[in-house]
């Protein structure tokens, strides 16, 4: 049986940075197991690639929930990455730090040592900053690097690209409805004041998406320390006595077994690491017995407490000339391709979501409660089939949509049985407090005050699918019940707190009643941060590696 010091199950946004931060360690021997395979896919790395991965049976898992009664008793599709950078090499790449009193909260919640202050130092030391003129700047010395390409010694290896003099022109209508209502707009919502109308920044360099694995792991698989093995679907972790000594995985149709001398670190993402654990032996001891696995730990927290954003998007045909322009024709589409082969720069190189912000739906809240987003497309997914694809709009088209930031539904991950390959059942349970509820209509309000401004007005030609302007406070919320679907930021389903009565990991990400064995992504979040949970969980990664090497 092959020997590790350090195996790490999961290559996706934490395992990445794990697998490069811990091998610097020459004398660290890890092994990286990946259940999808290499991140070799041009539409991964192409930031526009976004619409063909979302569906991709390669790239993706493609989860389904449980039919949620708060949602018309609607099945959601959930997307992860099943590849190389896990769900980083699949998503959206904005890159939102969260907001300070999101981290606060995590001390609060028996994290000790994760609050503002902490976290915004492990940012500034992860991050490099790319300004529109190509300039790379560490937030942590403020040194600037003269040169717009290759990784530089003292700059963080995670890129975060401002890409505002790139996005589309009609975005000047947002700003300009946002003055009209008195919102703010800001250069960077990742710094103070951080509220307000703004331009997302994303993680990618020289025109490319700039996942984890590409910023922390590709440079380190040079390193002889580090092994990753793709295609290899971990089964469940073996113990002697309470301490995690082995892994087991399927490859190639076999059932494999390694060791580990030191650590095992399980960061298979918010569905899949509580669903390893269960296998594993520590979970609810009912749910266990009733799949015939022994329990080892009896901790109904594995898989509970499970929190995402929802979100809905009004879709509004526009009067000028948006993104669905050029991406729908063929003659379009050639002049982007050329435009990005040459440049690297243009709408191939961005988001779909280009602008956006954090806002307050009325002024007497203590905090943001509402995420914007605003895109200069609209587009469709063709019905469910065979191949299911996203489809650009024949009209010039936009959107405005909202997530509540801090939603107070807790949902749970089960494992269906004790098969490693059987999905899980995901029951998110939202909407299931009033407060959901009522964030649910302040945000359709806020969205419905952007679209009745007459700065939004000069480029609407008409809503489609749903007129908010038109709907009542009880029409807002039946709507979101019918459309509504997840933004993708599942977590908390192993969570990060003081005691095995309420957590499953400690502050150190160690599972509570036993030994060598952690817990590093986005499952340990006490609570969701305000908006998208990929900067949070690569942050986290980064922090708990720097630990462990600090204390070895
Ligand atoms: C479509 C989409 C869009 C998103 N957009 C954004 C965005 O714009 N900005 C943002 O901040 N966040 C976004 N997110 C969320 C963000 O990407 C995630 O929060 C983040 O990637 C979570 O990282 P993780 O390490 O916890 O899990 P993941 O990155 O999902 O990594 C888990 C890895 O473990 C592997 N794995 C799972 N099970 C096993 C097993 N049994 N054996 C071995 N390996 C296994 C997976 O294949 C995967 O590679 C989006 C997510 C999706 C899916």
């Amino acid at each position: 049986m092959d020997v590790f010091d350090t195996i790490i199950i999961g290559a996706g946004s934490a395992g990445c940075v794990l697998a490069g931060q811990l091998s610097a360690d020459k004398s660290r021997r890890i092994l990286l197991l990946e259940a999808g395979g290499k991140d070799t896919s041009p539409w991964v790395h192409i930031p526009i690639g976004y619409g063909k991965t979302f569906f991709h049976p390669d790239l993706n898992w493609q989860y389904e929930t449980e039919a949620e009664p708060a949602l018309d008793g609607r099945k959601g599709y959930w997307p992860r990455g099943k590849v190389v950078g896990g769900s980083g090499a699949i998503n959206a790449m904005i890159y939102a730090r969260g907001l300070p009193h999101d981290f606060d909260d995590w001390q609060d919640a028996g994290a000790a040592g994760w609050n503002a202050d902490t976290v915004t130092a492990a940012y500034d030391a992860m991050e490099t900053h790319i300004a529109v003129d190509g300039t790379e700047t560490s937030p942590e010395t403020g040194s600037k690097s003269g040169s717009k390409s290759g990784s530089k010694t003292g700059m963080g290896s995670m890129t975060v690209q401002d890409v505002s003099d790139q996005t589309h022109p009609i975005n000047r209508y947002f700003f300009d409805a946002a003055k009209e209502l008195n919102y703010p707009s800001q250069n960077d919502y990742n710094q103070p004041p951080y509220e307000g109308a703004i331009t997302y920044r994303i993680n990618t360099r020289n025109g490319r998406r700039n996942a984890s694995s590409r910023a922390f792991l590709k440079p380190a698989l040079r390193r002889s320390n580090l092994t990753l093995r793709v295609n290899a679907q971990v089964d469940r972790i073996h113990f002697e006595e309470n301490r995690a000594v082995a892994v087991s995985y399927i490859w190639r149709g076999k059932r494999h077994m390694v060791r580990a001398k030191t650590d095992i670190i399980l960061s298979a993402g918010s569905i899949a690491s509580p669903t390893i654990l269960q296998r594993s032996g520590i979970g609810d001891g009912h749910l266990l017995n009733q799949h015939g696995i022994t329990p080892l730990v009896d901790n109904p927290n594995v898989g509970a407490h499970m929190q995402d954003h929802l979100g809905i998007n009004y879709y509004f045909k526009a009067n000028q000339p948006t993104l669905n322009n050029v991406l729908h024709s063929w003659p379009g589409r050639i002049k982007l391709a050329l435009q990005y082969a040459l440049t690297r720069r243009g709408p191939m190189a961005l988001s779909v979501n280009q602008c956006g912000g954090y806002f307050r739906s009325n002024p007497d809240m203590m905090r943001p409660d509402q995420q914007i987003y605003f895109n200069p497309v609209t587009y469709t997914t063709t019905p469910a089939g065979t191949r299911t694809i996203i489809n650009t709009d024949p009209f010039p088209g936009f959107i405005i949509g909202f997530s509540p930031t801090r939603p107070t539904s807790r949902g749970q991950i089960q494992i269906a049985d004790a098969d490693p390959i059987s999905k899980p059942r995901i029951m998110p349970n939202s909407l299931a407090t009033n407060q959901d509820c009522q964030m649910v209509v302040d945000g359709a309000k806020l969205c419905r005050a952007f679209a009745n401004t007459d700065s939004m007005k000069r480029l609407i030609d008409a809503p489609f699918y749903a007129d908010v302007s038109q709907m009542s406070d009880d029409m807002m919320l039946d709507d979101f019940r019918k459309r509504s679907g997840t933004v993708f930021h599942p977590v908390g389903t192993c969570r990060m707190g003081a005691n095995a009565k309420t957590a499953v990991v400690d502050h150190t990400m160690r599972v509570f009643g036993v030994d060598g064995l952690r817990v590093v992504d986005a499952s340990v979040f006490p609570n969701i941060t305000s908006a998208n949970t990929n900067a949070p969980t690569m942050m986290l990664a980064w922090r708990v590696a720097q630990q462990m090497m600090e204390n070895r």
